[in-house]
């Protein structure tokens, strides 16, 4: 059931028109339909590894975490203070880790994460590439890790799979420039392989000072492995896709990896509909006139 009191209605309005001076053309029906507040069972192909029936525990553990309403009455969100991937990498008296919180801004983190080699990736990569777009991005999104044509031109998302999430990005009615990219690892997996937790864990400092710093309101995982980070270590994007979570004041929703669309076109439409839901909760409480 959507919550939102007199306010939020006037500032969803007050968004519409926004929403339409960013895109430039006339806004399709803006509120997607309530979703139950369940984790979808059984939402794709069968066969995939990933596809289980969820656990009792997984269950209750996502619907205790799954929102309709929010009422946002700040502007920029609290970053929270726990993420899944912390236990275990903040070790005392790590100058690296050290030099990485200290980074007062993104252009600095940036210069102290591309010396990053706390990894193995690094050794079979041409770069780190660490993220780009607003640095007060209200929304962020964020996807596995670099492919081929990322690690060579030092960018996120500027392969074919990027093509396709920028049009996702346009169809939100916005430009790339006003959204934040950037994947959980920065250095590619060989293969283009899906990064290993371990390989995730040594990176997550990067990531999370990101997040501290652009603090997002809404934060967009792209796969499972960015849920994983993010969301909890044994979340799975077939089964928590489309739907809202919450950590700290950030609204996460969880849809498939552009990569993932490539390969199995049937997919987009799931997109789609996760983009309007994304779409109506942007107008909603996004600042008017921000990106
Ligand atoms: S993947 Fe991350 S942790 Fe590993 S070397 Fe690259 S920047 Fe460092």
């Amino acid at each position: 059931m959507t919550r939102r009191n007199r306010s939020g209605q006037e500032g969803f309005h007050a968004r519409q028109q926004t929403f339409s001076f960013l895109g430039g053309q006339e806004s399709p029906p803006l509120v997607s339909p309530p979703r139950e507040p369940e984790m979808p069972a059984g939402a794709d192909a069968p066969g995939r590894a990933d596809e289980s029936p969820a656990s009792p525990g997984e269950r209750s553990w996502a619907a205790a975490r799954l929102t309709e309403g929010f009422e946002a009455d700040r502007s920029r969100a609290a970053t929270p203070e726990v993420w899944p991937l912390d236990g275990g990498i903040l070790a005392e008296g790590d100058a690296f880790l050290q030099e990485l919180e200290a980074a007062a801004d993104l252009e600095e983190l940036g210069r102290v994460a591309r010396e990053c080699r706390r990894c193995p990736l690094r050794e079979g990569c041409r770069g780190v590439v660490f993220g780009e777009g607003d640095p007060r991005a209200f929304m962020m999104f964020v996807g596995e890790g670099p492919g081929q044509t990322e690690d060579e031109m030092g960018r996120p998302f500027v392969g074919r799979a990027g093509q396709l999430l920028d049009r996702w990005i346009a169809l939100l009615g916005l430009k790339r420039h006003q959204v934040y990219i950037a994947n959980v690892v920065k250095c590619r997996p060989p293969g283009n392989r899906t990064p290993l937790t371990e390989e995730m864990r040594a990176c997550w400092p990067i990531l999370r000072h990101q997040l501290r710093l652009i603090r997002p309101r809404i934060l967009v995982c792209l796969g499972s492995p960015a849920l994983q980070a993010l969301v909890h270590p044994g979340a799975r994007i077939t089964r928590l896709r489309g739907n809202w979570l919450e950590r700290g004041d950030i609204r996460i929703m969880g849809t498939f990896h552009p990569a993932a669309v490539l390969r199995d076109p049937t997919k987009e439409r799931a997109v789609h509909e996760d983009l309007r839901r994304l779409r109506a909760e942007y107008l909603r409480i996004a600042p008017r006139g921000g990106g």
